[in-house]
């Protein structure tokens, strides 16, 4: 493949940062070419569209047929159910490659969409609806989308109190309310996780299933937010019987979609996605200024100190961050021989994947941090001109804030990766399980002997209660 210093943009040469700044080093030639492919998708289509789902709201539905067209939207499908079979470098070339030249928007559907992909693809073996699901993704552009976060438990979406599932004559009855769901009521199918049918109280029994759209309330059209205008990420509630073949694993089996599947490919694509982004932000930023000159000097904006180093200071950590990103995705591919998903039918029990959950975490924190740090610094630096609509930089700036929020939170993950480093993975307590002693303790020192068996009496008739029960 022929090097240049910028992608091609329709008739011109890319006018945001050269590809010198690219980690190109950790793509195949494959991979080289179907991101110029993409490139080319983006500036003919997902561009444009994202201008326009930014003012209108719509749902970027042509850029989902593109990028269906291109053969990307089933790719973590593995090769043998007519997937690309993509690596985990690979899924985060293309969601970033999609957010930065394409839309932010998309990007976020094309992240809860593959997020959700996996989930099925890493139960798929035996399961012949969900295999003949996933062989028609891009054929019949089958856009779906994951609807985890509880409305009680907010960002701690692998915590759905409020979800329940019972086994019927027909197969499950499914009940769910999700706050939020990317594409609701536009997605053509759902990947929802409740507690399992055999719950009991403990919170890591946990069931997944398939739901369609006749079988979902979609509050289409409800989503009203400061960006990600055309992501659509609306709330979902489901109260539906549904066949027995539609659980994805079985009964208790949540958790480990979640630590194969879910979070490893949620991780990876927060990182594309607000990466990307970020770099987007750079490249109107760097447009702007080298292209924009004070008459009374005779320079540009970029001429300034002060610009360069904003620049630099940016630059350098976004390239960070997605040298992180790269890393990290390609430890995963030589832990899963290259992306597959083969080594579940052998073993159901396996956790590659899982062993890079604390190399995970930070990876999100890190792109969330570059993007909504990175956008704000490029509207300064394009000044007036940045806070108006027409640089993009504003939209992009908006969009950008919803890395930081969106789940886990970059509060609550730098809470788990801090726990984990200092008293170990079980100190994180995904399910809240695990009793405060010192806390408690300090607690129950605080009262007197009255006060102390007025709590035995209490706790005794709580005992008594479940035992009955
Ligand atoms: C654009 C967008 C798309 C989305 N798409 C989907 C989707 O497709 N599917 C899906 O399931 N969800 C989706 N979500 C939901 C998202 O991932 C979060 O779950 C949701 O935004 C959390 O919102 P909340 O108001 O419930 O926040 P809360 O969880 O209530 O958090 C509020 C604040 O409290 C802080 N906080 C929370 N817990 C702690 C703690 N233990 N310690 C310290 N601080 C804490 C948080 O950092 C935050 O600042 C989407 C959200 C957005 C914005």
């Amino acid at each position: 493949m022929t090097e240049t210093l910028a992608h091609q943009w329709g008739e011109s040469p890319y006018g945001g940062l050269n590809r010198e700044w690219e980690p190109e080093w950790f793509l195949t030639d494959d991979q080289r070419a179907i991101q110029e492919q993409l490139i080319e998708v983006c500036e003919r289509v997902i561009r444009p569209q994202a201008i326009i789902g930014d003012r209108t709201g719509a749902y970027p539905q042509a850029n989902i047929e593109a990028l269906a067209e291109l053969g990307i939207l089933g790719a973590v499908v593995p090769k043998k159910y007519g997937g690309r079979g993509e690596n985990h470098v690979g899924i985060l070339m293309l969601t970033e490659t999609l957010a930065r030249y394409g839309c932010p928007s998309t990007a976020v559907i094309y992240m809860m969409h593959m997020v959700a992909l996996a989930g099925l693809v890493f139960r798929a073996p035996g399961n012949a609806h969900i295999e003949d699901l996933i062989s028609r993704i891009d054929s019949d552009c089958l856009v779906g989308t994951a609807s985890y976060t509880d409305p009680e438990t907010g960002g701690h979406f692998w915590y759905p109190k409020t979800s329940g599932a019972t086994r019927v004559e027909e197969g499950w009855h499914v009940r769910k309310k999700a706050a939020w769901t990317t594409s609701c009521g536009y997605a053509t199918w759902y990947l929802t996780q409740t507690t399992s049918p055999d719950f009991t109280g403990d919170y890591s029994d946990l069931a997944v299933f398939l739901l369609y759209p006749d079988e979902v309330d979609a509050k289409k059209d409800q989503w009203d937010a400061l960006g990600m205008h055309a992501n659509h990420s609306g709330p979902v509630e489901i109260n539906a019987v549904i066949p027995a073949d539609r659980i994805v694993g079985w009964p208790g089996d949540g958790a480990a979609s979640n630590d194969e599947a879910i979070d490893p490919l949620a991780f990876v694509q927060y990182a594309g996605a607000y990466n990307g982004l970020a770099m987007a932000a750079l490249d109107v930023g760097k447009q702007h200024a080298t292209q924009r000159s004070h008459a009374q000097y005779g320079r540009t904006i970029a001429d300034y100190a002060t610009t360069q180093d904003t620049f630099g200071s940016c630059l350098t950590d976004v390239l960070a961050s997605r040298l992180y990103a790269y890393s990290f995705a390609q430890e995963l591919d030589r832990r899963t021989d290259n992306g597959s998903w083969e080594m579940y039918e052998a073993d159901p029990d396996a956790r590659p994947r899982a062993s890079m959950t604390q190399w995970s975490l930070p990876a999100k924190v890190l792109a969330a941090k570059a993007a909504w740090e990175t956008s704000d610094k490029m509207l300064q630096v394009c000044g007036g001109r940045g806070y108006g609509k027409g640089l993009e930089v504003e939209r992009i700036l908006r969009d950008g804030k919803a890395g930081w929020i969106m789940a886990p939170s970059n509060e609550v993950t730098r809470i788990l990766v801090g726990k984990w480093a200092l008293f170990g993975a079980d100190a994180v307590d995904w399910w809240n399980q695990h009793v405060d002693e010192p806390t408690l303790n300090n607690e129950l020192s605080k009262l007197d002997n009255e006060q102390k068996n007025a709590l035995i009496a209490r706790l005794q008739s709580e005992t008594e209660e479940t035992t009955d029960a």
